[in-house]
């Protein structure tokens, strides 16, 4: 049962709203703890006024939120809709981090042919959708011939969804294969052909520095974007964060560099950790933390009860000027055997596990607009007069409320329409879970 009865009506009022300011464009009000109370008048699918509350039109039909969140609809920048969804067939065994890796590499060169990539992909895009998600970045498992099947389906998949989630890719290419001209010229080809971006998973190598610099000289030839999984370990010999940053400011790389994960920056001494989050923030590098498999992944060892988080020195890094924002990562395969590409969790969890709250001011931010503008769409992620009505209304009217309940009961309008909200059902899978 939805919380509140829309108006079937082009020209609407959501009356009595409360929204998270930091996402909202063209409204001043003052905030309490980030939130600020509003009338929204949709018209024709698009966002027409935002009012003080109590002060919209009253001849025009309206739903009354009674102090309910509205939020814009949720950016996910860091997922793998390629591996989603196989935990049933291949799962992993200890919930390592090397028992991820093999598992996954025994899945993929067994199963993931075009349809069953496919199949997978659209479970997890309906999914998101269903939850109130607008836009998505994907790497891509890009170890040939992988990478072929994997971007053409993406390219199916981008334009049959375009209307309702804008989806990039990124090329999760071995780095080994970096100084192989001819394998790597064939997978940033693939990558330019799908207008991808270029990324990998960073470890030490024993020429890091060649591979890294190579790759940001193709990146820069061809017009790509570039996206790390970066530093995914408690190991704190490794730092390749740091070689990053100053690479980009070597080579003056002129496009975007994201970097995910960045574990190990937590497990450095202060001095070399505020070392290289200036590097970090001078580099302009953004960072994306994937709290949820970080927790999962990080510091297990069997028989013995974790002890750190495995986060990134987010507020830190925020701190120092750099963009952060945070994602779902893995879905239901080996790396993370949990997840539903659902913005409300990821919120939720990130601030528990990274202590987004006391205040909570601006922390919406992380799953909105800043990784909005990180994905170079700052279209989206916003609710700003004139900009389409993609929002997701909630019956939780402050902090404590929408933290401590699922929000299965919120609506999810597009185009200022409530949309149908039923997920798909994990039956649908099954032909797919054969052993
Ligand atoms: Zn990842």
């Amino acid at each position: 049962m939805p919380f509140v009865d829309l108006p079937k009506a082009p020209h609407v009022v959501l009356a009595n709203a409360t929204l998270p300011a930091v996402a909202v464009e063209g409204f001043s009000a003052a905030p309490e703890e980030g939130l600020v109370f509003a009338d929204l008048v949709i018209a024709n699918g698009r966002i027409d006024a935002i009012l003080p509350a109590g002060t919209a039109p009253v001849a025009l039909p309206r739903a009354d939120l009674r102090q309910g969140m509205v939020w814009p609809c949720f950016v996910d920048m860091h997922t793998h809709l390629d591996k989603g969804h196989i935990w049933e067939r291949r799962r992993n065994p200890d919930g390592s981090f090397m028992g991820a890796l093999d598992n996954v590499r025994e899945d993929r060169t067994a199963r993931w042919s075009a349809e069953d990539v496919r199949a997978r992909m659209e479970f997890s895009l309906k999914t998101a959708y269903a939850h109130g998600t607008r836009l998505i970045r994907t790497h891509l498992d890009s170890i040939p011939p992988q990478h072929g099947i994997s971007f053409e389906v993406f390219s199916e998949m981008r334009e049959a969804w375009q209307d309702r989630i804008a989806l990039q890719a990124v090329a999760l290419l071995p780095l080994e294969s970096v100084l192989d001209p001819a394998a790597f010229g064939d997978i940033v080809a693939v990558t330019k052909r799908h207008g991808g971006l270029l990324g990998g998973a960073t470890r030490i190598l024993p020429d890091f520095e060649a591979i890294l610099e190579t790759l940001f000289r193709a990146a820069e030839d061809n017009g790509l974007n570039i996206d790390l999984h970066v530093d995914e370990t408690e190991d704190r010999q490794v730092l390749t964060l740091k070689t990053i940053a100053e690479m980009k400011l070597k080579t003056g790389f002129a496009g975007s560099v994201t970097v995910g994960h960045c574990c190990s920056l937590a497990r450095q001494e202060d001095d070399l950790a505020k070392r290289t989050i200036d590097l970090v923030a001078e580099a302009g590098l953004s960072v994306v933390s994937l709290p949820m498999c970080n927790m999962y992944l990080q510091d297990r060892h069997a028989g013995r009860t974790p002890r750190w988080r495995g986060v990134t020195l987010f507020h830190e890094l925020a701190a120092a000027g750099v963009r952060t924002a945070v994602a779902s990562d893995n879905t239901r395969d080996p790396f993370y055997a949990y997840g539903d590409l659902d913005g409300v969790e990821v919120f939720r969890e990130a601030v528990r596990i990274l202590h987004l709250d006391h205040p909570l001011d601006t922390a919406a931010r992380v799953v909105t607009t800043t990784p909005a503008d990180i994905l170079g769409r700052p279209d989206i992620g916003r609710i700003k007069a004139g900009g389409p009505a993609d929002l997701v209304l909630f019956s939780a009217r402050r902090w404590s409320e929408f933290l401590s309940r699922p929000q299965a009961d919120r609506i999810v309008m597009r185009n200022g329409m409530g949309i149908d909200r039923r997920l798909p059902d994990y039956r649908d899978l099954d032909p797919l879970m054969t052993k």
